[in-house]
């Protein structure tokens, strides 16, 4: 098959060597790093380059998104190819969202994948026996006819959202429907942790009836996959979890975990412990613990050899195991926080140092975590796949990619220039100011000066504007500082903990404001900066305000010092190369399609250090260089409108 015979539109400029690119590296079984920004197409040429070389050799594609709206995009580009050659495709969420007894109890909805996988199977057993408890839906849908749903899916491709409502309106359950239709499908769509969380890749295998060397992954929004890799493998204990196992104690009782030592006695001894942890390691939000801190305060409150707390742990497991049956014998959701407490005590006793990190994290909940520094952990069953594609519009650097997910070295990277007209976005920095903690420290003016920055540009440009700080606190500080009273538009906030609600909300009003100008003022690497667009005149200029270096934690300096010791560029992987691809999410939100202008300032000196990356100008009068910036973009739309106006006459008077 000819690579282009699926692709459903004309292809536009560098979407014929994506898709070959693609596809060559899946027929040499290679992982493909592709860095390709907004508007280069990268959903419809990923899947075409996949389809083209797999399915004449019936290998089958997990094409990984990490937002709704992602998937919905996979979605509908399949339904184009499919008019094309009929492809089978099916999008998969987890239970929370897709189980229709979870979406009406928000008890359930609360669940993990595994306490909601284990309640539907108990369910599943008594509907199948007839017993009380079973579930409605599922009797609905093995009442129902397989044959006419799978037409319906495998010919409109809907979206998840879409399914749901189809299966509601029949009081089927879309969950177990869309396991059966994985088997026939082609591509599946679905969030990272399908193929990352090791319990939910096997199950998702096996319905998928795909070996995984016969699988093809495609991950996108692909730089979201290094952190993302190291949560997956990270494990934390709150105060608050204790208090959740104080409640388990008060309902089931406190059983000893080892002679005259009870369920109790380790929630004690574990308080005290996350007390003294507080009290000695915490600095600001967090701070190193040594490796065997929590296991020596155990052992020597209860005079234990370690031997004896693996047992106690192992013991604190069989009793929260217990516990989970039970709920689920009565119909309520198998969640036990003994079992927590012993699988995070288990967890924390048996790591691989050299991958890890202990930490007490501070704050109203306190709490023990051990962090992950090595997301190629997680990251390693791409290496079994028959080929990976990951894309992104903000990868660079690629090598520091790959090497933080243990890619081969011989793996392809490329990067797509952007398809916009370059002079439609310019990128000026100030160099008389900066965040930098100490300079903030030493020179209270440079907040002022910042203000002023902000101030005068807000109220001299009328544009839909975004100020991104690169912290809440930082913000909170412009806000306590009264910036508000001394901008003269409309100025919205995101703030810290909004509901997902709440800030869409906030963003449609700011939209709306665009004829006026309104001002968001949002956060770098946050929900606003990583995840929304906003094409033609929602936004069209916008400040960064200082570097978004990652906190110095003591989490964030630990990475540093692995990535030091395993690659030899601690500081470049985890503190040049975030900061750069923060900003460009950021700069990124101005341009979406070809028409599109924007400006973005960045309010920090050390911009500079990023010239060799960003096309960045040095300006010496912000304001000015802004409005200059707009008058010659409005002058050209003007002259290209007006050509248009005379073509279409002309090409109506020679008709
Ligand atoms: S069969 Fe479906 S509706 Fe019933 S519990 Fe399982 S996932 Fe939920």
């Amino acid at each position: 098959m000819n690579e282009m015979d699926l692709f459903p539109y004309r292809p536009r400029s560098g979407q014929r060597e994506m898709v070959e690119d693609i596809a060559t590296a899946i027929r040499n079984k290679q992982h493909i790093i592709i860095e390709s920004g907004t508007g280069t197409g990268k959903t419809i040429c990923a899947l075409v380059g996949c389809l083209s070389a797999s399915l004449d050799s019936h290998k089958k594609i997990l094409y990984l998104t990490r937002t709704n709206s992602q998937q919905q995009q996979v979605l509908k580009e399949l339904r184009r190819i499919n008019d094309i050659r009929s492809v089978y495709g099916l999008g998969l969420q987890g239970r929370q969202s897709t189980c229709p007894l979870a979406r009406r109890d928000p008890e359930l909805r609360s669940g993990t994948p595994e306490e909601l996988s284990k309640l539907c199977t108990e369910k599943k057993r008594r509907t199948i026996d007839e017993l009380e408890g079973g579930c409605r839906f599922y009797e609905q849908t093995i009442a129902t006819s397989f044959d006419e749903i799978e037409r319906y899916v495998f010919s409109d491709i809907p979206t998840v959202e879409e399914f749901v409502d189809y299966c509601d309106r029949r009081g089927i359950c879309p969950y177990e429907l869309a396991k059966e239709l994985a088997s026939k499908a082609t591509v599946v769509t679905a969030p990272y942790a399908y193929f990352f969380v090791q319990f939910i890749r096997d199950t998702l295998l096996d319905w998928m009836s795909v070996p995984i060397s016969d699988l093809v992954v495609i991950v996108d929004e692909a730089h979201n996959l290094p952190d993302y890799a190291r949560e997956v493998k990270t494990l934390s204990l709150s105060r608050k979890a204790l208090r959740h196992v104080e409640k388990e104690v008060n309902e089931f009782g406190d059983l000893e975990v080892l002679d005259g030592v009870s369920i109790l006695d380790i929630v004690s001894a574990m308080d005290e412990a996350l007390d003294s942890a507080v009290e000695e390691y915490l600095l600001d939000e967090d701070g190193l613990v040594p490796m065997n801190f929590l296991e020596e305060r155990l052992m020597h409150a209860f005079t234990l050899t370690s031997r004896m707390l693996e047992l106690a742990t192992r013991e604190l497991m069989v009793q929260g195991e217990i516990i989970r049956e039970r709920k689920k014998e009565a119909g309520r959701l198998p969640r036990s926080y003994i079992f927590s407490l012993g699988a995070f005590l288990n967890f924390w006793m048996n790591i691989e140092e050299r991958y890890y990190v202990k930490l007490i994290l501070g704050g109203d909940n306190p709490s023990f975590e051990s962090y992950c520094l090595d997301p190629s952990i997680a990251a390693a069953p791409l290496l079994e796949c028959a080929a990976s594609i990951h894309m992104s519009g903000t990868l660079s650097p690629l090598v520091e990619y790959r090497d933080s997910l243990g890619l081969p070295s011989s793996s392809p990277m490329k990067s797509f220039p952007s398809p916009f007209p370059r002079r439609n976005r310019r990128i000026f920095f100030v160099d008389d100011v900066t965040t930098k903690y100490e300079d903030l420290a030493q020179d209270e003016e440079i907040v002022e000066k910042i203000e002023d920055y902000i101030v005068n540009i807000c109220n001299g440009v009328k544009r839909n504007t975004v100020v991104f700080f690169p912290s809440f606190n930082l913000l909170q500080r412009f806000l306590s500082d009264g910036i508000l009273y001394r901008i003269k538009r409309k100025v919205h906030i995101e703030d810290r903990g909004m509901s997902q609600n709440d800030l869409m909300e906030t963003v449609t009003r700011f939209k709306e404001g665009a004829e006026q100008g309104a001002v968001l003022f949002a956060v770098v690497g946050g929900r606003v900066s990583e995840g929304l667009d906003f094409p033609d005149r929602e936004l069209e200029l916008a400040f960064i305000v200082g570097i978004p270096y990652p906190k110095p934690t003591a989490k964030q300096r630990a990475l540093l010092h692995y990535y030091e010791m395993k690659f030899g560029r601690g500081w470049e992987y985890t503190v040049r190369a975030p900061a750069y691809r923060r900003m460009l999410q950021a700069i990124g939100r101005l341009i979406r399609t070809d028409t599109d202008i924007g400006v973005a300032i960045i309010l920090d000196r050390r911009a500079k250090q990023f010239s060799d990356r960003i096309e960045l100008e040095l300006t010496q009068d912000a304001l000015g260089d802004v409005l200059r910036f707009f008058e010659e973009r409005e002058k050209e739309r003007k002259v290209s409108s007006e050509k248009t106006k005379m073509r279409k006459v002309d090409t109506k008077s020679s008709e």
